[in-house]
C-alpha cells in the first residue's frame, strides 16, 4: 500500500512511502473514529491519502493562538 502525507494547510507532500507490508491498522488507521477518517483519510486510486500539519504551518498556527508567548527576553 501507498501512504502520502499532505499539509491539511499548504497541501504540501511531506511524505510518502510504499510498502506492502503497511496495513490501515499498521498507520492506525483504524482506530480513527468514522467522523475523523473522513476528515484526515482520503482514498486515491493510486495511495492512501493522509492529512495533517507540516512543520512550518504548525509552528505558524500554534504561533498565532498561542495566548501567552513565554518571552525569552528579560
Ligand atoms: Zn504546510
Amino acid at each position: 500500500m501507498r501512504v502520502r502525507y499532505v499539509c491539511d494547510s499548504c497541501r504540501d507532500v511531506i511524505y510518502e512511502v510504499e510498502d506492502p507490508s503497511i496495513t490501515e491498522e499498521k498507520i492506525g488507521l483504524d482506530l480513527l473514529t468514522p467522523e475523523e477518517r473522513q476528515y484526515f483519510v482520503e482514498n486515491q486510486t493510486d495511495a492512501v491519502v493522509l492529512s495533517i500539519l507540516c512543520d512550518e504551518c504548525s509552528a505558524l498556527l500554534s504561533g498565532t493562538d498561542w495566548p501567552e508567548k513565554p518571552s525569552l527576553l528579560h
